[in-house]
């Protein structure tokens, strides 16, 4: 008797640690099971040259020499911080990749709870400014023109990282993937069964794993940048990871999470991101001009879409504000 296996026994997932987040990707042919282990390889190495954490990685070099040299570092961290300072200049600084003082200051990867003084903060915000980083390509170097500027590139690192491990996959011949690194998602091709992938977008106020709603996701990216991510609650007010660098505090809209759906991880990371500090009636056009698909959730939990997400997102329960373009 030959014995049908069901098409979920052919699932090969991985997880591992990563870019400060659990990172899960997903393939189906065994065979390739080399080719997903370079893959993570190489989300390591990126994780190696752009932490801000790592003393040894680019970033902590360029932060270390801050207003005295430019520092050379490899091209793929180069490239990253040259595409980055496009979405800068993009969201007139909303995305700010120099945001890394204030994010200090605040210890949101610290787990911190105290709330910095105007003082301190007005300190830090002075240091916040993406044109003052200086480029020399020849010698792939890059500058910081202030001693105490420091680049942070926890914003848009993970897209890089995603954009990558698709590449990998279909240069060595893998058509169907599900690539997670912490909330960045990769769709390749279809699942297992055949069918299209969907994404669950969370519920900001609940449990993780709790989904307000979700989205079919033929080869595309869907990120999510949430305030339930990593915060403090203290009078009440949540401070989360996301910061305004004019104001130098996180933001504080009314704003949950903002999900951006389209075709290039980089870029859905850095404007989710953007997003959050811009808002809905800001965002919007800035979405529409990357021609990409946004899901905002705010506190009430009430949901609200661009056009295109209309047919693809499907809204467990709640109220649904649907924007017109
Ligand atoms: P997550 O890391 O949860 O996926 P994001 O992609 O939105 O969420 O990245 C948040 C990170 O980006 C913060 O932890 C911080 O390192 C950095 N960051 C915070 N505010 C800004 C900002 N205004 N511009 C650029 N990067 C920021
Ligand atoms: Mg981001």
């Amino acid at each position: 008797m030959i014995k049908i296996k069901n098409n979920t026994d052919k699932m090969l997932e991985k997880s591992f640690q990563a870019l400060g987040t659990v990172n899960r990707i997903r393939i189906f042919d065994h065979r390739k099971e080399p080719v997903l282990y370079k893959a993570i390889a190489r989300v390591l190495e990126i994780d190696d040259r752009m932490s801000a954490f790592k003393p040894d990685s680019d970033i902590s070099k360029i932060n270390r020499n801050a207003g005295q040299r430019f520092q050379k570092i490899h091209p793929d961290t180069y490239r990253v911080i040259r595409r980055a300072v496009e979405f800068c200049d993009m969201t007139d600084g909303a995305f700010d990749i120099t945001i890394r003082p204030l994010v200090e200051l605040w210890g949101i990867n610290r787990k911190g709870s105290e709330i910095p003084s105007d003082f301190e903060i007005q300190k830090a915000v002075k240091l916040v400014n993406y044109k003052n980083i200086r480029f020399h390509k020849i010698s792939s170097g890059v500058m910081l023109e202030h001693p105490g500027q420091a680049i942070d590139l926890g914003g848009i690192a993970k897209g890089f990282a995603a954009d990558e491990v698709q590449r990998i996959f279909s240069e060595n011949g893998i058509q169907n993937a599900l690539i997670d690194l912490g909330g960045n998602i990769v769709t390749m091709g279809k699942r297992a069964d055949g069918l299209l992938w969907q994404i669950g977008i969370q519920n900001p106020l609940a449990p993780t794993g709790q989904f307000l709603g979700s989205l079919s996701a033929e080869n595309c990216t869907v990120v999510t940048s949430g305030s339930n991510e990593q915060f403090f609650i203290k009078d009440g007010i949540r401070y989360h990871h996301i910061i305004n660098p004019q104001s130098g505090s996180p933001v504080r809209n009314s704003l949950l999470s903002a999900t951006v759906v389209c075709h290039n991880s980089i870029e859905a990371d850095a404007l989710t991101t953007a997003l959050f500090v811009l808002g809905p009636r800001q965002g919007i056009p800035l979405i529409e001009k990357m021609k990409a698909e946004v899901i905002f959730i705010f506190e009430d939990l009430s949901v609200m879409m661009s056009k295109g997400m209309k047919d693809r997102f499907k809204l467990n329960s709640g109220n649904e504000k649907q924007i017109s373009s």
